[in-house]
């Protein structure tokens, strides 16, 4: 069986070939703008009609010929499926303009794009740009995704199919999971529970330190900014983004033991928002919950694990002895379980990860409570997979 993943890789371009990617953004963002520009006019451009508007308008501009039909056919496609999103999917926006400053280069380019030739990725108009192989790729790319990180580094991620690699079978148990501010997941079993994983917080002293830098070094408003303020920048952006990669490190090694050793896995349906307007807002976000879920729930569907997603309610609230449901809420301060009908005690997040459990086990909440992981649009990653390849665009794979 072969799955669709993505392979991500550092590249190396030269001065001119980054002034070449850039000229290409520049196209590009160009034509997405111009197709907000339709859509704020009242018309709804689908991508065929948005396809022939490209070719008409090629056909009498030099600066848009001298780019590459593939990038541009690529970012008007990208456009009209966020478009088409917008209206199908609950919560999600209309596509926005790209501003120069704010939005960051990310060209996608198709087999008719880009080719590799000596370790190196050709893309039209001669750009060749190193690449960084950190691992082999397991076959040959159907498209990749050049683009620029904040901190100016450049990456290519490549769609590949791979054979799935056999995970030892599970020993057919089930686990219940509970996403928490204190401890990020309370498990069934505690040798699998995710403590709060808070690098940001480790290295906060660093980063302020490299902010007051910058205010130090600001310039007044309509004046360049220096380049020692340019340097702290850099510096910060660096932290933020070492403390954020070794949170998703953290998330994906846990993710992939629960994976590794349960048929079962219930999760509880958490939306972290709510917590992003309480005062927890800071340790929340270090804790990174939304990403820790996404993780689980790809892990788990791509090893065939059944996973099962729990709605919230009433999951610290109910024995996940005997089902009785208390007749107050829970304090966030009572850290203990206690029900009165049975007299059972537990710890209050050992308690909700069992009911969590409980419930996906029995199905006792009957079908409307419970929503399998594969029918929810709205949980990101792998369902854009079928959105993706039911709308003809190149595949869209969850990064491994
Ligand atoms: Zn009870």
């Amino acid at each position: 069986m072969l799955e669709t993943v993505r392979y991500t890789y550092r590249l190396r371009p030269g001065r001119a070939a980054q002034a070449e990617l850039l000229a290409e953004w520049g196209r590009c963002r160009w034509l997405w703008n111009e197709a907000v520009h339709q859509q704020r006019t009242g018309r709804r451009p689908t991508f065929s009609k948005l396809s022939k508007l490209l070719t008409e308008v090629r056909a009498h501009n030099d600066w848009l010929r001298a780019g590459s039909q593939v990038a541009e056919q690529q970012t008007l496609r990208t456009y009209a499926i966020a478009l088409k999103h917008s209206f199908t999917v609950k919560g999600r926006r209309r596509p926005r303009a790209k501003r120069l400053k704010t939005a960051r280069p990310s060209l996608e380019y198709t087999t008719r794009g880009f080719r590799m030739r000596d370790g190196r990725l050709c893309l039209p108009n001669k750009v060749t740009v190193p690449v960084v192989w950190s691992r082999d790729l397991p076959s040959a790319p159907s498209s990749v995704r050049v683009y620029r990180d904040n901190l100016g580094h450049w990456y290519a991620s490549f769609v590949v199919r791979r054979k799935v690699t056999s995970i030892p079978d599970a020993d057919l148990i089930g686990i219940g999971i509970d996403w928490g501010v204190r401890t990020t997941a309370t498990t069934t079993d505690p040798r699998f529970d995710l403590p709060h994983l808070g690098h940001r917080k480790r290295c906060a002293a660093e980063r302020a330190k490299a902010q007051r830098r910058m205010t130090r070094r600001r310039r007044p408003a309509g004046v360049a900014p220096s380049k020692g303020y340019l340097a702290a920048k850099r510096q910060a952006a660096r932290i933020e983004k070492r403390a954020a990669r070794q949170n998703t490190h953290d998330a994906r090694a846990w993710a992939k033991r629960v994976v590794d050793h349960h048929a079962l896995i219930a999760i509880e349906d958490f939306k972290p928002a709510f917590l992003a307007k309480s005062r927890m807002a800071r340790k929340a976000a270090d804790a990174a919950i939304g990403a820790c879920k996404r993780e689980l729930i790809n892990r788990g569907k791509r090893a065939g694990r059944k996973v099962v997603l729990v709605p919230p309610a009433y999951t610290t609230m109910t024995c996940s002895q005997c089902a009785t449901r208390t007749k107050e809420r829970l304090g966030l301060g009572i850290r203990v379980f206690d029900c009165a009908a049975c007299g059972y005690t537990a710890d209050r997040d050992v308690n909700a990860a069992r009911t969590i459990l409980a419930t996906a086990e029995r199905n006792r909440a009957g079908a409307d409570d419970i929503r399998h992981a594969i029918a929810s649009l709205r949980d990101g990653g792998s369902d854009a997979v079928r959105a993706g390849n039911l709308s003809g665009r190149p595949e869209r794979a969850a990064p491994t």
